[in-house]
């Protein structure tokens, strides 16, 4: 596999296991099918369970059955998922950065011991609703609120976009909790059976379409207090996870360009024209070399963002960068691995326009690109540019 600098040299055998088990995995069990995946707009469900098995959700937390593998071990298995497909990634990115990270992070005991290993081992699945119809890239000013009723809340309010929410079993919902003062947003365990919440699919995605996305509706629904996540309170609490997810999507975006390359380079081999293969000309050899050498820079760029999160000394910016060059890389990638293929590439039976189309999502998501601009932005003259 495309590994240029040799940079696998330096992983440790159990990082290295997990990143040959998890391409075998997909390789043997859900590549065959990806391409109907996509098409039928489904999501291989089933596996769910056997996915939780083999460690893919959130396996870098520690205790409550998590293995507590290295962060390296964790981008790796990211990577090797989205080479297959981003909304295979995104089922384990939600599942572990986005609903297992805050309850380990922000949880009671409680919630930790009834959650996590259910969670983990993919006997539930979980949902992160932090998007509203009206608030995307501002989700600070979301309008689902929570309100004190006797020992518990009453939720109201509606989101969207949300990976999961129809199969889901609990959703963590962000709402601004108006029983304090200046109604600090808070984290709620929401089962999705309770009273008044609805999760409808949303159809006709033209992008991700091997994910399952859907709304949350909250109509009035009460959830006891235990169900508040206690550690958290603020924009904190969904921005920390973001972050989490950010770092995955930043290795995940690795793996869809070096799947493209793959497929394309091959083609450049056997596909014949003038009397030889396409991979004699120099056109073909310029996109391939460029391609080579983006997914080589995209990979040094988290391969450092992994040592400063094992060193604790990861800031969101340093996330932001990584997540807005990767996947912009990726994006532009595999459109160039689509043009390589010519009239095939445009169908399912090569991955290249599949990813390209995933991609509209994934530049979208945790942060458009746009706004993880002027992170940058902010970051390097001190200046906000978001009001
Ligand atoms: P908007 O915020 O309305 O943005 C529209 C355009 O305006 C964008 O190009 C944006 O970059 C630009 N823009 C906005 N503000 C500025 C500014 N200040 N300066 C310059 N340009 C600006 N959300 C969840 O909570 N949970 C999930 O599991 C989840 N999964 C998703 C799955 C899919 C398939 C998709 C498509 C989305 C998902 N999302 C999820 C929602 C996603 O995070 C939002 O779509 C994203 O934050 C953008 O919000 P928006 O779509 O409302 O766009």
């Amino acid at each position: 596999m495309f590994d240029f600098l040799d940079l696998e040299s330096e992983l440790t055998d159990e990082e290295r296991l997990i990143r040959d088990t998890a391409r075998e995995f997909v390789d043997d069990r859900i590549r065959p099918d990806i391409g109907d995946h996509f098409e039928n707009g489904t999501f291989p469900t089933e596996l769910i369970p056997e996915m939780g098995e083999m460690g893919f959700y959130a396996p870098n937390l520690e205790g409550y059955g998590s293995p507590n593998v290295s962060e390296t071990a964790y981008g790796l298995l990211m990577r090797e998922l989205e080479a297959c497909d981003s909304g295979l990634r995104s089922m384990a990115s939600v599942q572990g950065a986005l609903v297992m990270y805050p309850i380990h992070t922000y949880g009671s005991e409680t919630q930790k011991e009834a959650w996590l290993p259910k969670l983990g081992n993919g006997e539930a699945v979980g949902c992160f609703g932090l998007t509203e119809p009206e608030h995307g890239s501002n989700p600070s000013a979301m309008e689902t609120r929570a309100e004190a009723d006797g020992d518990g809340y009453v939720l109201h309010g509606s989101k969207t976009w949300i990976t999961n929410s129809p199969i889901a079993d609990v959703a963590i919902v962000w709402a601004r909790d108006t029983s304090a003062e200046d109604d600090p947003v808070r984290g709620f365990l929401v089962e999705t059976d309770r009273d008044g919440v609805t999760t409808n699919k949303i159809n006709d995605k033209l992008s991700l379409r091997a994910s399952i996305t859907g709304e949350i509706g909250l109509n009035d629904v009460y959830v006891p207090g235990e169900n508040v996540l206690p550690g958290v309170s603020g924009m904190k609490g969904p921005l920390s996870c973001l972050t989490q997810a950010r770092f995955g999507i930043a290795w995940g975006a690795v793996g869809a360009a070096r799947d493209c390359f793959e497929e394309a380079r091959q083609y450049a081999k056997d596909r014949d024209q003038f009397g030889g293969p396409i991979g004699r000309f120099q056109l073909q050899q310029r996109k391939l070399a460029e391609m080579g050498t983006q997914i080589t820079l995209a990979q040094l760029l988290v391969s450092r963002l992994t040592e400063l999160k094992e060193r604790g000394e990861l800031r969101p910016q340093h996330v932001s960068m990584a997540k807005r060059n990767n996947v912009r890389m990726a994006r532009n990638q595999s459109r160039v691995a689509r043009e390589m293929l010519g009239g095939n590439g445009i169908t399912t039976d090569y991955s290249p326009m599949r990813h390209m189309a995933n991609l509209e999502t994934v530049y979208t998501y945790e942060g458009t690109h746009d706004i993880h601009t002027l992170v940058l932005g902010e970051e390097f003259t001190g200046i906000p540019a978001y009001e």
